[in-house]
């Protein structure tokens, strides 16, 4: 809950910085704190949480966006190690990560049977980068990795063998609290920025807030914004109760992130023609938006997981897997 107060917060300035709060705090640390090793928690989770060292978290591929179940990049057990081979695409601090959380498959015939995750020290030959750039969230730059016989000590597995897609779908659970919190911080921006110009924008002889058509836009906004809000506490505030919240989480996403982008239309729309310019902030809003229909899941594959649960094909929500007590002994 506070991690989702703080990114909500710090979205509402910038959206780009919300980015590296989640990876140094939830689909970095936490996954960690949950699945590690007890010489990983001891070695990654405090530098990271302190930001002394940079992470990323490496899902993605060429080949594998949705579709996590088909990755490509090879994780072969050679002894005392691993062996990484294969290319990650859209990393978010790719370029300047210290450690990686790195996805891959041990075997592809047993699809996402055959997913494991490992943590890696990025300060190694095989480890190369290449920016990419985009649209908005300008302050988080992405990456794609290109891994050539990149070395993992046994102990950076993180669950097991047969845990490895479990352990990639529970820290994305966490990765959607801090998105849809950023998604709610670049709605209320929206709004705060809308409710200012439609009080000192003046055409007709008054502000443009007394015109009934840009009071509807201003009620949507508020709606969305507080009905987001509602859903996106909710989310964080099960996963603190150590409750399950897959189901709520992929709402709470889905319609943040809705709400973002109807939100940054919309204080387009009240700014007209200033809401083009690059003298105000809308324009970023606008372009920010868009990256919460996409990132940790897009709202596509949200609408799949909650009407899946709904219709009864696949339930959403699992038992939790850890004990609260475990999690305070690492306080
Ligand atoms: C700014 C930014 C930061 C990112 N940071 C990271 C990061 O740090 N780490 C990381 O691993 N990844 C990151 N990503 C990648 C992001 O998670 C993927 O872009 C996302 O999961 C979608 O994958 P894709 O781009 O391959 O799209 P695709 O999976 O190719 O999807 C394309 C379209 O098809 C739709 N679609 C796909 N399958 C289905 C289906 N079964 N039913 C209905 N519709 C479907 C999708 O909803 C989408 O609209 C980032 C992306 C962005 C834009």
């Amino acid at each position: 809950l506070a991690h989702s107060i703080v990114c909500e917060k710090i979205s509402t300035i910038d959206s780009g910085l919300r980015s590296l709060f989640n990876l140094q705090a939830m689909t970095g640390p936490y996954t960690i704190m949950e699945w590690g090793s007890d010489e990983a928690k001891e070695q990654y989770i405090k530098p990271l949480v302190l930001g002394e060292k940079i992470g990323c978290a490496c899902f993605s591929e060429p080949n594998a966006g949705s579709d996590l179940a088909s990755m490509e990049t090879k994780i072969e057990e050679r002894g005392d190690h691993f062996l990484i081979n294969g290319t990650k695409t859209w990393i978010s601090n790719g370029n300047y990560a210290d450690y990686a959380i790195v996805y891959g498959t041990f075997d592809r015939t047993l699809k996402y049977k055959g997913i494991c995750g490992v943590i890696v020290d990025t300060d190694q030959q095989g480890w190369h980068t290449s920016e990419i750039d985009k649209l908005g969230d300008k302050n988080s730059p992405i990456a794609e990795i290109f891994m050539e016989d990149v070395v993992v000590p046994k102990e950076n597995l993180l669950g097991d063998l047969s845990t490895g897609f479990k352990v990639a779908m529970t820290s994305l659970d966490r990765g959607r609290i801090s998105v849809s919190s950023g998604a709610l911080g670049v709605a209320q921006a929206c709004l705060d920025a809308s409710v200012k110009y439609a009080n000192e924008r003046v055409q007709f002889g008054q502000p443009i807030g007394k015109f009934q058509m840009v009071k509807a836009i201003i009620a949507d906004m508020v709606s969305y914004v507080e009905a987001a809000r509602f859903l996106v506490r909710r989310a964080a505030w099960l996963n603190d109760q150590d409750l399950p919240f897959t189901r709520e989480v992929a709402i709470a996403k889905y319609f943040a992130g809705e709400a973002a982008v109807k939100c940054a239309g919309w204080a387009m729309e009240i700014h007209g023609g200033m809401g083009y310019s690059l003298e105000m902030p809308v324009e970023k809003y606008y372009r920010d938006s868009k990256l919460y229909q996409v990132g940790e899941g897009t709202a596509n594959i949200m609408r799949l997981l909650i009407a899946d649960d709904a219709l009864g094909y696949k339930q959403a929500n699992r038992p939790r897997l850890k004990t609260p007590s475990e999690f305070k002994d690492l306080e």
